[in-house]
C-alpha cells in the first residue's frame, strides 16, 4: 500500500477566528476551514479545537500531515514553540506551549511564526513578492505589522522580532502608541489610529458626511466608512486618511532607506480603504527617498488576501521540517 501524501498544514490564529488550510507539495490549498477563536475558553481549549480541526481537515483529505504552522498575532519563543503574549486575544495567552501542545495532538514538530512574517513568508512563497530577492511588507489592519525578505529568506532577526514596521517612529513627540514609544506609525495609521481621528472630527463637529455615514453612532465608524466618506469628497475623512498615508510613506521611505527592496507589499483590511491613503503614503515616500532609486521599486497590493496567514504558517512549516512548498 501505498503511503498517504504529505500534507502541509498551515493555522493561523486571530483574534475572531482561527483559520485551518492544508497545502500539497506544490502549495496549493488542498482543504481550508474557518472556526470561531472563541478565546474566552482559555487557550487550552482554543488549542484543542485547533488540533481536532486539522486531524478532521486531514481525514477529509486523505493525506498525512508532514509539517505544520502556527501563525501567532503576538509574541513568540520560535525556538521552544512558547506563546509569550499575545494582548489582543481574550483568554489569557501568556506563556502558553502552543507548539509542544499542538505537536503532541498531531504527531508532527509544529512551527510557530507571527502572524505578520507569516503574511510576508506567503507573499514571498506564493504571492506579490514571489521571485523576489529583497522585499518588505506590511499589513495595515487593528495594529501594523511588517516583514522583511533578505536574499530570499525572511529575517527574523533578535527574539524573531525583524520586521516590525508599525513601530518605526515618524515624531518622537507625538502620539503614544499600544508598545509604550511615542509616535510610532501604528498610532497614526492603524485602523483604530483612523477611526479614533475620524471620530474625534466628528465629536468636534467637522464632519458632516461621516455623521451621517454612521448616523450619528461613533461605534459604528470603520476605515471603510472613513474610505467612503473621502470617495465621496468629504473634506476631513480626506485629511484623515491622508495624514495616515503622510506617516506610513515617512516610516516606509526610512525602510526603504534601509532594506532597498525589490517590491513593498502592502496588504491588511485598511489597505483595501486605498485611494487616498495609498497615494499619500506614495507621494511622501517619494518625496523622502533620495539615496535609493524609488522608481525600481515596485508598491502593490498584496496578492494573496485573508488566506496568506495560513499560507504562510504552512509555508514556514515546511521550510523549517526541510520540505519546500
Ligand atoms: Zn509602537
Amino acid at each position: 500500500m501505498s503511503e498517504p501524501p504529505p500534507l502541509h498544514l498551515g493555522i493561523d490564529l486571530g483574534g475572531t477566528n482561527v483559520k485551518t488550510a492544508l497545502l500539497d507539495a506544490a502549495g496549493a490549498i488542498v482543504e481550508r476551514s474557518v472556526i470561531p477563536t472563541q478565546g474566552h475558553d482559555g487557550a487550552e481549549a482554543v488549542l484543542d479545537r485547533m488540533a481536532a480541526e486539522a486531524l478532521r481537515l486531514r481525514d477529509r483529505a486523505g493525506g498525512r500531515i508532514a509539517s505544520a504552522g502556527l501563525g501567532v498575532p503576538g509574541m513568540i519563543d520560535m525556538s521552544t514553540g512558547i506563546v509569550i503574549d499575545v494582548p489582543n486575544l481574550p483568554g489569557h495567552w501568556v506563556d502558553v506551549p502552543a507548539g509542544p501542545r499542538l505537536a503532541a495532538a498531531l504527531g508532527v514538530p509544529v512551527d510557530l511564526i507571527n502572524d505578520a512574517r507569516a503574511f510576508g513568508m506567503a507573499e514571498a512563497t506564493h504571492g506579490a513578492a514571489r521571485g523576489a530577492d529583497t522585499a518588505l511588507f506590511m499589513t495595515l489592519g487593528t495594529g501594523i505589522g511588517g516583514a522583511v525578505l533578505a536574499h530570499g529568506r525572511i529575517l527574523f532577526g533578535v527574539g524573531g522580532a525583524a520586521g516590525e514596521f508599525g513601530h518605526l517612529i515618524v515624531d518622537p513627540n507625538g502620539l503614544r502608541c499600544g508598545c509604550g514609544a511615542r509616535g510610532c506609525v501604528e498610532a497614526y495609521a492603524s485602523g483604530p489610529a483612523i477611526v479614533s481621528e475620524a471620530n474625534r472630527r466628528v465629536r468636534q463637529g467637522f464632519t458632516t458626511r461621516l455623521a451621517d455615514l454612521i448616523d450619528g453612532d461613533l461605534s459604528g465608524t470603520t476605515p471603510e466608512i472613513v474610505a467612503q466618506a473621502a470617495r465621496e469628497g468629504d473634506a476631513d475623512a480626506i485629511e484623515v486618511l491622508s495624514e495616515a498615508g503622510r506617516m506610513l510613506g515617512l516610516a516606509l521611505a526610512g525602510a526603504i532607506a534601509l532594506i532597498a527592496p525589490e517590491v513593498v507589499v502592502i496588504g491588511g483590511g485598511v489597505a483595501g480603504a486605498g485611494g487616498v491613503l495609498w497615494q499619500s503614503m506614495e507621494e511622501t515616500c517619494r518625496t523622502h527617498c533620495h539615496v535609493t532609486d524609488i522608481d525600481r521599486i515596485r508598491i502593490v497590493p498584496a496578492a494573496l488576501g485573508y488566506e496568506a496567514g495560513v499560507i504562510g504558517a504552512a509555508a514556514w512549516g515546511a521550510r523549517t521540517a526541510g520540505e519546500a512548498t
